[in-house]
């Protein structure tokens, strides 16, 4: 058992430090070029660590996404030792060393605001106690605390084969806790994203939260509305498109952290008594679990048109009761529903337009074949994934079999023109029958 020390204690009673014997993280296993980098820094005589979430899912067997590395050095002698680097960071600064097509990024210690005057201006916050800055270099114990969760504070000496831990993670990622370091209120005040982040570690390391890190998680759940939407669309991607969406998801909702990000999801799944609607949000994100990583945006415009589906549909019956057209209709009620979503997060245009295509699409497909536009549909970029998720709402009770069936056969059916490059040449060939993508 190892001191459990989650809290800042002396710097001369130092971190605990758990030899090569006791734990089994295997040095070959860490990019090459992450312990280069250490090495050098070593060298020239700053203390260098391979520190976060790469040494976490070493101790768990997981393959690590990378490998972030923690200095003594400032950000200028770090630039100073590797010709291929680069400072980057505002809010603070970090230098990125590349290796061909990998990146090691390098952090200078630096501390956070426990026990620092509130009024100091490098600490300043916001009135629900955010912190807006905190870029104050520090010492390696003020590093490892003011990281998030103890499993995240370990530091890998890979000079002596060890690791060095300050605030009991070791004994945490044994034990398989999620434990928020400090004050868990005060911590997610500072950064409410840490909230969303302990449910994301939950649900990739299968480990409960420790009962005081989830206790303040549902009354503090308002405060992601104050958090940059630009920030919250950074995380809801990490929370969506790593093969975890369903088991995050599921621990959003659970944590009522759902609704600050998507309001409108979250009230019109609230309402949907038959679960109907949840029924075709797990389906979406099922999929995308399944889907490879290289097809990120695919999978999410499949997801936020799941998300959307609902309250749009309804907002669209809003407009068709005021003598709306249906088409007009969906298209008026989501322009104002995503305008509405811009708020909480910001979504780029490059999703938003073909969640909006898509969604549209259902409207013309619900009106059937027989339809005098229908060929014309069938030529649209949309029209694939349009009847793909067709087929997810049929699967839940939402749209008739029949219709997708029908439009599938209508599409194998209908000769397309096709017209050869460099001539006016125009061949007519029959359309094959739309391949099944989900
Ligand atoms: P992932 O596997 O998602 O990359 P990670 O733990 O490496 O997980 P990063 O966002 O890459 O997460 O952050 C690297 C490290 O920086 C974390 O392990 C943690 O120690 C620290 N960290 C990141 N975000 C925060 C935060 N919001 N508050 C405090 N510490 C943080
Ligand atoms: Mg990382």
């Amino acid at each position: 058992m190892h001191e459990p020390i989650n809290h800042p204690g002396s710097e001369a009673a130092g971190p605990a430090v758990i030899p090569r014997t006791e734990h089994r993280l295997d040095p070959g296993q860490i990019s090459p070029s992450a312990l280069h980098v250490v090495g050098r820094l070593v060298d020239q005589g700053f203390a260098g660590y391979v520190v976060g979430g790469g040494v976490r899912d070493l101790l768990l067997g997981i393959p690590p996404k990378d490998f972030d590395v923690a200095t003594s050095a400032r950000p200028e002698d770090v630039r100073r030792l590797f010709r291929h680097s680069r400072i980057i960071g505002r809010r603070f600064r970090l230098v990125h060393v590349f290796f061909g097509q990998e990146i090691v990024e390098v952090a200078t210690f630096r501390r956070g605001n426990a026990g620092t005057e509130r009024t100091h201006p490098q600490f300043e916050t916001t009135a629900s106690g955010r912190l807006l800055r905190d870029n104050l270099y520090g010492s390696e114990r003020e590093d490892a605390f003011r990281r998030d969760f103890t499993l995240n504070a370990l530091y890998f000496d890979a000079v002596q084969g060890t690791i060095r831990d300050w605030v009991g993670g070791f004994d945490d990622l044994r034990d398989g806790i999620i434990r928020l370091i400090g004050d868990p209120e005060a911590r997610y005040r500072e950064d409410p994203v840490r909230m969303l982040r302990a449910v994301r570690f939950q649900a990739k390391t299968g480990f409960p939260l420790e009962a005081a890190t989830a206790a303040p998680l549902r009354r503090l759940a308002a405060l992601l509305t104050t958090v940059p939407p630009a920030r919250l669309f950074e995380e809801v991607g990490k929370l969506l498109l790593f093969g975890q969406a369903l088991r995050n998801f599921t621990g959003l909702v659970d944590q009522g952290l759902l609704k600050p990000l998507f309001p409108w999801t979250a009230e019109w799944l609230e309402a949907d008594i038959e679960g109907m609607h949840r029924a075709l949000v797990e389906r979406v994100l099922r999929i995308a679990d399944e889907t490879p990583r290289e097809r990120g945006d695919q999978s999410l415009i499949l997801i936020l048109s799941g998300f959307f589906w609902g309250a749009a549909r309804q907002y669209m019956r809003w407009h068709e009761n005021e003598g709306m057209d249906s088409v007009v209709a969906m298209h008026r009620a989501l322009h104002i529903l995503m305008r509405e979503q811009q708020k909480h997060v910001s979504i780029p245009r490059r999703i938003v337009d073909p969640v909006e295509s898509l969604l549209v699409h259902q409207i013309r497909l619900d009106q059937g074949t027989a339809q005098p536009a229908a060929s014309r549909l069938l030529h649209h970029p949309a029209f694939a994934a349009s009847l793909d998720f067709l087929r997810l709402r049929a699967q839940v009770g939402d749209a008739s079999a029949d219709l997708e069936t029908g439009w599938r056969d209508y599409a194998a059916s209908t000769p397309v023109e096709t017209s050869v490059p460099g001539s006016d040449h125009v061949r007519r060939r029959r359309r094959r029958r739309p391949r099944r993508i989900i």
